[in-house]
C-alpha cells in the first residue's frame, strides 16, 4: 500500500475514534499516518520532526532501511510458532544481548511492564530458595516509573499510578532517590529481626519521573549495600537503555553492574518486545516458572537483532553523544536566554530534560502543544519537564530545529 493509500483510507475523526476506543489516554488532537526517518505526516499531510519516537521507542527513527528488510523477510518466513519449540532469531538475539552486557541470560516478553513482572519474579524466588527469606521486600525510588500492571504501579513510586487500583501486590518499600543515607536506613530497618530485603529496583536514570539521572556514588554505594547483603541490584533499562543514554546500557553511565536489568522501548525500534536479563548467579527460574505465549517469537527478535546490529553497524552510540552534546548545549543557551523559565537542564545522551523554574506560569504540556504548532513533536515528563527522546539516528540540523521551535515556543509563553 502507498503512503497516499493509507492517508485516504484512514476514516477517522478523533470523535469517531472517542466512540470506539477506551479513553485511558490525554491524546494530542493528530493523527499520524506515516513516517520516515525522524520526521512523521498526519492525515492532512502536514510533517512534524518526530522527538517523541514513540516514548524513546524508535530507535532507528520511521521506515528505516534495516528494519524493513528484517520485517519484510521474516514475515515472509516465520512470525510465530510459540515457545513450544526453539526459534533461531530468539537465540541470535539472546546471544547478542549477552555478550554486548554483563548479563549470562536472557527472557523474553513483549512490554517494559512484562519485564519488570519477570524480574520481580526472579528476585522472589532467589530470595526464597537461597536465602530463605519468607516475605521477600523489593526496594524502589519515589518518583520512579516501572509499568502499569499491578505488581509494576506497585513498584512504581508515584501515587497517582496507584490511585483507585488498590489493594496493591505487597512487597515493596519506596526511598527517596539518589539519597544513600535513606536507603542505608530503610535496609537497615526492613532487615531488623530477620532478612526480608531481596531486592532494589532502580532506573539508572528516572525517565517518566522527571528525566532526573543517577548519581554515580550513590550508584556505587547501593551496588556495595547489595554485596555485602545479598540484596540483588535489579536495573530497569526500558527507556534509558539500548543506546538512548550514549552507552548501550544506562548502568554503563554509573560504572556498576547489575543482577538482573529489564529492556524494552527502544529494543524493537517500535516493534513490541521486552527482555529480562540476568547473570548466572541468580539464573534460578527452571522450566514452568514463568512464560509469555508471544514472548521472544521469531518475528520481534528478528526485528530487534536488526535494531541491534544496526546500532554497531552505523556506530549510533558516537551519534548519541554528540547529538546529545549539541541539544544539551543548545538547551543550556536557552536557560541563558530564559532564565526565569528554566530552572535546569540534564540528561544522558539522547534522553534529555528542560525543567522550568516553579515561578514559570506554564507547564511543559503548554509548550509541548505550541511545538506541535511549529511542527516538532515533544512529550512532558511530569508537568514541569520537557523530555527530549528523538530516534538515535537524528541528524544535527534536526536537533538545531527542535531548538528552535522550543526558543519560539518559550518566547510566545514569556
Ligand atoms: C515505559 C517504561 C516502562 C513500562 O514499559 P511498557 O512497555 O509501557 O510496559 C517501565 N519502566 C520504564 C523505566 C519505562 O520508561
Amino acid at each position: 500500500m502507498s503512503p497516499e493509500t493509507l492517508v485516504k483510507s484512514s476514516p477517522f475523526s478523533s470523535a469517531e475514534f472517542d466512540e470506539y476506543v477506551m479513553s485511558t489516554y490525554a491524546r494530542f488532537p493528530l493523527t499520524l499516518v506515516r513516517g520516515s526517518g525522524c520526521r512523521v505526516w498526519d492525515d492532512q499531510g502536514r510533517e512534524y520532526l518526530d522527538f517523541v519516537a514513540g516514548i524513546a521507542t524508535c530507535t532507528l527513527g520511521h521506515a528505516h532501511s534495516a528494519m524493513i528488510a528484517a520485517v519484510t523477510e521474516q514475515a515472509q518466513t516465520l512470525v510465530h510458532i510459540s515457545n513450544l519449540y526453539y526459534n533461531t532469531p530468539q537465540g541470535d538475539l539472546a546471544k547478542w544481548l549477552v555478550e554486548h552486557s554483563c548479563a549470562d541470560r536472557a527472557f523474553f516478553c513483549n512490554s517494559g511492564a512484562e519485564a519488570n513482572e519477570a524480574a520481580i519474579k526472579l528476585a522472589r524466588k532467589y530470595a526464597h530458595t537461597v536465602r530463605n527469606i519468607t516475605h521477600p521486600i523489593i526496594i524502589t525510588a519515589n518518583a520512579s516509573f516501572h509499568g502499569r500492571t499491578l505488581a509494576t504501579i506497585t513498584a512504581t513510586g508515584q501515587p497517582k499510578y496507584q490511585q483507585n487500583f488498590d489493594p496493591l501486590v505487597p512487597g515493596f518499600h519506596y526511598v527517596p532517590y539518589n539519597d544513600v543515607e535513606a536507603l542505608k536506613s530503610a535496609i537497615a530497618d526492613l532487615d531488623r529481626n530477620e532478612p526480608q530485603v531481596a531486592a532494589i529496583m532502580l532506573e539508572g536514570l528516572q525517565g517518566e519521573g522527571g528525566v532526573r539521572p543517577g548519581d554515580r556514588a550513590y550508584f556505587q554505594t547501593v551496588r556495595q549495600l547489595c554485596d555485602e547483603k545479598g540484596i540483588l541490584l535489579i536495573m530497569d533499562e526500558v527507556q534509558v537503555g539500548m543506546g538512548r543514554s550514549g552507552k548501550l546500557w544506562g548502568y554503563e553511565n554509573l560504572d556498576i553492574e547489575p543482577d538482573i536489568f529489564t529492556s524494552a522501548k527502544g529494543l524493537g525500534g517500535g516493534v513490541p518486545i521486552g527482555a529480562m536479563l540476568c547473570k548466572s548467579h541468580c539464573n534460578v527460574f527452571s522450566a514452568g516458572d514463568h512464560a509469555s505465549t508471544f514472548g521472544g517469537n521469531p518475528f520481534a527478535c528478528a526485528v530487534a537483532l536488526a535494531v541491534c546490529h544496526t546500532l554497531e553497524r552505523e556506530n549510533l552510540l558516537a551519534n548519541v553523544q554528540a547529538r546529545g552534546e549539541q541539544l544539551r548545549s543548545g538547551l543550556i543557551q536557552l536557560a541563558q536566554k530564559f532564565p526565569h523559565l528554566i530552572s535546569d537542564v540534564r540528561g544522558w545522551g539522547l534522553i534529555d530534560g528542560l525543567e522550568l523554574s516553579s515561578d514559570s506560569t506554564f507547564t511543559a504540556a503548554d509548550i509541548v502543544k505550541i511545538a506541535i504548532e511549529e511542527g516538532v513533536l515533544l512529550v512532558p515528563a511530569g508537568p514541569k519537564v520537557l523530555r527530549f527522546v528523538p530516534p538515535l539516528i537524528v541528524t544535527s540540523e534536526e536537533i538545531d530545529r527542535a531548538i528552535a521551535a522550543v526558543d519560539r515556543a518559550l518566547t510566545t509563553l514569556n
